[in-house]
């Protein structure tokens, strides 16, 4: 067998090294739209040509992916065989994944879903509307977000009619045959290709291949078969999510004009400050600030965590700068294992006035030689402040 060299997945979407998300997008979209099966029925080539863009998009839109690829090329990607793990992806998997990035091209109108797959008895694919995406923004506190939380959200979408089920029709005589393609559902089209001239057969655009259209309009929804309505949509944000990040589910956003598939729901998640802790990744971050006194002589003090107030000792003689780690404290990793710490930064707040007997009592103790800063601390705190201010 012999052995098939990956192209490099930039040069298959023909951007340079240092492409932005929206020009690997860009790019992608337009090498999808040009391999299209719908432009190029029956080509296996097209199709070999789609799927390979597929696989440098799913790459190159991934940061982590993408990184990975950067340094280590294809082999970077892990797998047995130093190759791309993501399984083969069938042509489903392509519009399931990428189907946003079409339905932009093609202004979300018309959309190819595929009943059967590529390869082996042939290929049977059949033409239906698909509803636009619709996009919220869900609020979510850092104790939703290290949980994971079940949201009750109410949304205003396009749902299928209820009148007539969706399919604009008044009922199931109002159809006559499409006048466009005689009732066939196809139109014979003439290509110019490099092979010469070349007749194909198209899905009728009028009808969608269904060979009828609707004479008798839905009066209800004016033969749209979607009406706009509100809905309460119950959805499962996952543990570990971040400000920024998007959650899809499948199928949950506008329903399709006269049936056919519901787009999908998109929540980009908006994080909710905390008052206290401040998130870095996946860890949590709380600045305490300590008494001279109690940085000198120790104690006990109460840092607030995401479950409650835990205390903590502090060693007599903790110096500012001092950083406890306590561990599992901060935010899972989403789909994966492990959490991250609550760092604790330690300050210590020096008095900003004093009064005439507290400055005598300092001064008293100003000279005794344990006052004194010995190198070593001078070694420490230097090389912190090094990097504080790098
Ligand atoms: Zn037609
Ligand atoms: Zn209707």
């Amino acid at each position: 067998m012999a052995t098939i060299t990956k192209r490099d997945y930039y040069e298959v979407l023909e951007l340079t090294r240092t492409a932005t998300g929206e020009e690997i997008k860009r790019s992608y979209r337009r090498k999808a739209i040009e391999y299209h099966p719908d432009k190029n029925p029956g080509d296996k080539q097209a199709e070999e040509k789609f799927k390979e863009a597929a696989e440098a998009y799913d790459v190159l839109s991934d940061t982590n992916k993408r990184a990975r690829y950067d340094q280590f090329g294809h082999a970077g990607l892990g797998g047995a065989g130093g190759g791309y793990t993501g399984e083969e992806m069938t042509m489903e998997d392509i519009f399931r994944h990428f189907g946003s990035v079409f339905s932009e091209g093609f202004g979300g109108g018309r959309f190819t879903t595929f009943t059967a797959g590529f390869g082996g008895g042939g290929q049977q694919q059949h033409y239906v509307n698909r509803g636009a995406d619709l996009r919220v923004k869900v609020k979510l506190t850092l104790q939703e977000i290290a949980a994971g939380v079940e949201k009750k959200i109410k949304v205003r979408k396009q749902v299928a009619c209820k009148q007539c089920r969706g399919t604009g029709a008044e009922n199931e005589r109002a159809y006559g045959k499409c006048p466009s393609c005689q009732g066939r559902g196809q139109i014979i089209q003439e290509v110019h290709s490099m092979f010469g001239r070349m007749q194909t057969a198209m899905e009728c655009p009028h009808c969608g291949g269904e060979g009828k259209r609707i004479t008798t309009k839905c009066p209800h929804c004016r033969g749209e078969g979607i009406v706009q309505d509100e809905e309460i949509i119950t959805i499962q944000i996952p543990a570990g999510v971040a400000d920024g990040m998007q959650v899809s589910f499948r199928q949950k956003g506008n329903a399709a004009r006269q049936g056919g598939v519901n787009g999908d729901l998109i929540v980009v998640i908006a994080e909710d400050e905390h008052p206290e802790l401040i998130r870095d990744q996946h860890d949590l971050i709380y600045n305490l600030i300590l008494s001279f006194p109690q940085a000198a002589m120790g104690t006990t003090v109460e840092v607030p965590t995401l479950d409650g107030k835990v205390k903590i000792k502090i060693d007599a003689g903790t110096q500012p700068g001092k950083v406890l780690r306590l561990k599992d404290k901060g935010l899972p990793a989403v789909n994966r294992h492990g959490k991250g710490d609550l760092v604790v930064n330690i300050s210590v707040y020096v008095p900003e006035k004093l009064s005439g007997e507290q400055q005598q009592t300092i001064a008293a103790m100003a000279q005794a030689p344990n006052f004194q800063p010995t190198n070593e601390i001078r070694v420490a705190i230097g090389s912190k402040f090094r990097n504080v201010f790098r």
